[in-house]
C-alpha cells in the first residue's frame, strides 16, 4: 500500500501546528493531549478521503471519516468550558436525528441537491460562528488589551464572507438542481462587471473593518460585509447553467471547507483548521479534475456564465418531428446475442428507473453466450460525481469491466452495439460540432462509431439535463428501445432467458 500520502498529511499537520505558538496569545496555550487528538481526528479524515477515492474502499473511507468526526467532536466538548452540556447534546440529538431521516429516505438521484443543501448548513454555520465570535469575543478567547486583533478581524471577515457566498451560491444550486429553478443560465447585463466590483468591495470592506476599533465603526463594516457577501453568492450562481453544475457542486464543497477553515484560524481550533483545508482543497481539486473531464476553462466555470451564450439557446425550443427507428426487447435482445463486444453506457436515467440490477443480469446472461460486456462510464453521467460507480458497484458488477471515458473511447469503432440506458447528454455528439450548444466542448462517447447503437429512454419528447436534441436518435444505425429502463431491460433479460 503507497503511504506516502501519510507523509504528506505529517507536513500540513507540522505547517498547521507551527502557527499555534505564534496564536497562543490570542486562544491560550495549547493542551498536548488536545493537539494529539485533534492530530488523530486528521489522520482519520486523511483515511477516509483516501478510501473515498475508490467504490471497493468508499465503506471503510466513511467509517475512518465518522472516527476521526467523534474524536474530534468529544474531544472539544470535553476540552472547552461548555456553557451547557445538556442544551448541546439535545441539539446534536436533534440534528442527528434529522440527518438519519433524510439519509434514509432521500433518493440517489435527489443526493447532489441534497449535498447542495447541506453545503449550505456548513456556510450559514460559519456565518454565525463568525458573528457570534463578532458580538461576544471574550467567550471565545479574542479579547486583548485593545479588543479583537486585526488578524482575528481579517480571519473572522473571511470566514463570513466565504461562508455568505456558499450558503446563498448552495442554496441557488439546490433549487436548479432539485428543478424547483430553472437549469437554464440567468444572464444579467454587464454581470461580470458587477460581479468583479462587488467582491472588490467585499475585500476593501474585510479590510477597513480588521483597521477599524469599537462597535461604532466596526458593526456597520461587518453588516455591510455580510449582506454583500449573500448578494454575490447568488450573483454567482444564478448564471452558471445545467451543464456545469456538477462542477459547482463541488465547487461550493471546496468554499464550504475553506470558510471552515477560516473560522477554525478565528478559534484557534486545528480540527476545524485541518478539516475544513481537507475539504477546501479535496473540493477544489475535484472541480479542477471535473472541468478538464468536461473540457471547460475552471476559470470561466466558477466566474459564473462566461461561456454561457446570452440567447440561451438549445433550451426550451420547439423540436422538429425527425423519422426514427423504434424497436422492442425482443429485437435488442436477438441482436445483443448476436454481438461480439457490447458497450453500456449507463446514465441518469438508469438511476431513477433503479435498473443496475437488472442490467447486470442481462450482462451476465450475455457474457454466459461468450459477448464481451464492458461499461463506460462519463464523468458527469447521472447527477453527481461517482454516481454511476456507486449504482454498478451496489449491483456487483466488477470493477475491472467499468472503464472511464479516456479509456474506453477508442473502442466504440469495434464494438458491435453501443448500449444507451438512461444516458443522454453524455452522449450528445452536439458537445463536438456544435457551437451554439450549451454543452459544447465537453467530450462524448463516440457511440456512433459503433456498429448498432441501441438508445433506452422514455420518450422522444423527453431531453437531457441541458435540455438539447441529440443527433444519436435519427442515426441510421440507431434503435430506439422507448420504455422505462428497468422495464426494458427486464423484458430483454426475459427473452434472453
Ligand atoms: P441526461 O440527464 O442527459 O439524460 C437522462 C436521460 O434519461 C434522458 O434521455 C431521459 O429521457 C432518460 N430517462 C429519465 N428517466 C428514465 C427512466 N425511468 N427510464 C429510462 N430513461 C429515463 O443524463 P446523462 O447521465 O447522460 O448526463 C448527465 C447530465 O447531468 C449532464 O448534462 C451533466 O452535466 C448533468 N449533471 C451532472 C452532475 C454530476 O455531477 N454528474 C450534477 C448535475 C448535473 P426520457 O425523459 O425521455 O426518459
Amino acid at each position: 500500500m503507497d503511504l506516502s500520502f501519510l507523509a504528506a498529511a505529517g507536513a500540513v499537520l507540522q505547517d498547521t501546528y507551527t502557527v499555534i505558538p505564534e496564536d497562543a496569545a490570542a486562544h491560550g496555550p495549547v493542551n498536548p493531549w488536545v493537539a494529539l487528538a485533534y492530530l488523530v481526528a486528521g489522520v482519520f479524515f486523511i483515511l477516509a478521503l483516501r478510501g473515498l477515492s475508490s467504490p471497493a474502499t468508499s465503506r471503510a473511507g466513511n467509517r475512518n471519516g465518522m472516527i476521526g468526526m467523534a474524536i474530534a467532536v468529544v474531544t472539544t466538548l470535553v476540552t472547552h468550558d461548555i456553557a451547557n452540556i445538556v442544551e448541546i447534546g439535545i441539539a446534536i440529538l436533534i440534528g442527528g436525528i434529522i440527518g438519519v431521516t433524510i439519509a434514509r429516505k432521500i433518493a440517489m438521484t435527489a443526493m447532489p441537491e441534497l449535498v447542495a443543501g447541506f453545503h449550505s448548513l456548513v456556510g450559514l454555520a460559519a456565518v454565525l460562528v463568525g458573528w457570534a465570535a463578532y458580538l461576544n469575543p471574550g467567550a471565545f478567547g479574542l479579547l486583548g488589551g485593545e479588543g479583537i486583533s486585526a488578524v482575528s478581524k481579517v480571519e473572522m471577515g473571511l470566514g463570513i464572507a466565504i461562508g455568505a457566498i456558499t450558503f446563498s451560491g448552495s442554496v441557488i444550486a439546490f433549487l436548479k438542481l432539485s428543478g424547483k429553478m430553472s437549469g437554464s443560465p440567468i444572464l444579467l447585463p454587464a454581470r461580470h462587471v458587477i460581479n468583479l466590483g462587488v467582491l472588490a468591495v467585499i475585500i476593501v470592506l474585510a479590510a477597513l473593518f480588521a483597521m477599524a476599533s469599537g462597535p461604532d465603526e466596526t458593526l456597520p463594516l461587518i453588516v455591510a460585509l455580510s449582506v454583500l457577501a449573500f448578494a454575490i453568492g447568488f450573483l454567482l450562481i444564478i448564471p452558471i447553467g445545467g451543464a456545469d453544475m456538477p462542477v459547482v457542486v463541488s465547487m461550493l464543497n471546496s468554499y464550504s471547507g475553506w470558510a471552515a477553515a477560516a473560522m477554525g484560524f478565528t478559534l484557534g481550533n486545528t480540527a476545524m483548521i485541518i478539516t475544513g483545508a481537507l475539504v477546501g482543497s479535496s473540493g477544489a481539486i475535484l472541480s479542477y479534475i471535473m472541468c478538464r473531464a468536461m473540457n471547460r476553462s475552471f476559470i470561466s466555470v466558477i466566474a459564473g456564465g462566461f461561456g454561457a451564450d446570452d440567447s440561451g439557446s438549445g433550451s426550451g425550443e420547439p423540436r422538429e418531428q425527425r423519422p426514427y427507428k423504434q424497436g422492442s426487447a425482443q429485437d435488442a435482445a436477438y441482436m445483443l446475442e448476436q454481438a461480439e463486444k457490447v458497450i453500456i453506457i449507463p446514465g441518469y436515467g438508469m438511476a431513477v428507473a433503479q435498473a443496475q440490477h437488472a442490467l447486470r443480469e442481462m450482462a451476465d446472461l450475455l457474457e454466459e453466450r461468450g459477448v464481451e460486456v464492458k461499461y463506460a462510464i462519463h464523468p458527469v453521467a447521472g447527477r453527481m460525481p461517482g454516481h454511476m460507480n456507486v449504482l454498478l458497484a451496489e449491483a456487483s458488477v466488477e470493477y475491472d469491466k467499468v472503464f472511464e471515458l479516456e479509456d474506453i473511447n477508442s473502442e466504440f469503432a469495434q464494438a458491435d452495439v453501443a448500449f444507451i440506458i438512461g444516458a443522454n447528454d453524455v452522449v450528445n455528439p452536439a458537445a463536438k460540432t456544435d457551437k451554439s450548444s450549451p454543452i459544447y466542448g465537453m467530450p462524448v462517447f463516440d457511440v456512433d462509431k459503433a456498429k448498432q447503437v441501441f438508445f433506452i429512454k422514455r420518450s422522444m419528447g423527453g431531453v437531457g439535463y441541458a435540455g438539447v436534441d441529440n443527433e444519436v436518435f435519427y442515426m441510421d444505425q440507431t434503435m430506439m428501445l422507448l420504455s422505462d429502463a428497468k422495464k426494458m431491460v427486464e423484458e430483454i433479460v426475459k427473452a434472453l432467458d
